[in-house]
């Protein structure tokens, strides 16, 4: 779904990715953990295209991101064709950004009706399946304010699917909640790894990531370290630094 072959972003004159290679399969779940500030953020950013890169490239089902060729050379994309694509990516932020004035309901049909004309009858039926999906089948017309954080998240992450993107990134979604809500909204994401959707999920809940994990990437300065399953990365670390960051969380 997925492939990124030595992308590098610098902001100023700090390199925040230093040649990344990642690759994403079909259904597969990649956790990423590592230190603040080591790029996992920026990562998923890039994907979703919040940041240009400034080197490297990265492919969507077989598309260039971000760019397209236009008589043999790379030219970025239109606003409209890299709106396009980013459709076809589907995020969740730490804080939930939920339209204030909106519904649970209306927040997670506004996207598809008014970006992708899609008929509002049909799509509501579909926000309300995810609605339900995601727990949240008796909150439909409640306002953010009227919703904990934990079931604002789960509005945020049926948002994100409203759109059916091919793959969903998932960053710190829940280092933003009390403590008593994380479960609710790391329960969310089981399911969903366990339906087979595609995902990258940024985390520091290392439980979680031990289980749900495909595959664990650790970054260090715009790096990934190690790469493997869970096992590997957990019960075999090989780098200094991946075993000194487990000991500070776990
Ligand atoms: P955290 O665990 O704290 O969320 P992170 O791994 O997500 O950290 P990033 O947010 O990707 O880290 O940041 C990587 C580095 O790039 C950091 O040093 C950060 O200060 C820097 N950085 C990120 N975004 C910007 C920006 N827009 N302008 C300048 N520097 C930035
Ligand atoms: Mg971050």
């Amino acid at each position: 779904v997925l492939r990124m072959s030595g992308v590098r972003k610098a902001f100023g004159t700090h390199q925040a990715l230093d040649g990344v290679d990642l690759e994403v399969a079909e259904g597969e779940v990649v956790v990423v953990i590592g230190p603040s500030g080591s790029g996992k953020s920026t990562l998923v950013r890039c994907v979703h295209q919040l940041e240009s890169i400034d080197a490297g490239s990265m492919y969507l089902d077989g598309d260039l991101i971000g760019y397209e060729e236009h008589r043999g050379r790379l030219r970025p994309l239109s606003p409209r064709g890299a709106a396009a694509q980013r459709r076809r990516v589907g995020m969740v932020f730490q804080q939930f950004n939920l339209f204030p004035h909106f519904t649970a309901l209306r927040n997670v049909t506004e996207a598809p009706v008014r970006v992708h004309r899609r008929d509002r009858a049909e799509t509501e039926r579909d926000a309300i399946a995810l609605l339900e999906r995601v727990g949240l089948g008796d909150r439909l017309h409640h306002y953010p304010r009227q919703l904990s954080g934990g079931q604002q998240q789960r509005v945020a992450i049926a948002r994100a699917l409203a759109v059916r993107p091919r793959i969903m990134l998932f960053d710190e979604p829940t280092s933003a909640l009390d403590p008593e809500l994380v479960d609710e909204v790391l329960g969310v994401l089981r399911g969903l790894a366990a339906d087979g959707l595609t995902m990258i999920v940024v985390t520091h809940e290392m439980a979680f990531a031990r289980e749900v994990a495909d595959r664990c990437v650790f970054m260090e300065a715009g790096r990934i370290v190690e790469s493997g399953t869970p096992a590997e990365v957990f019960g075999n670390p090989r780098s200094p630094r991946l075993r000194a960051f487990l000991s500070r969380h776990t």
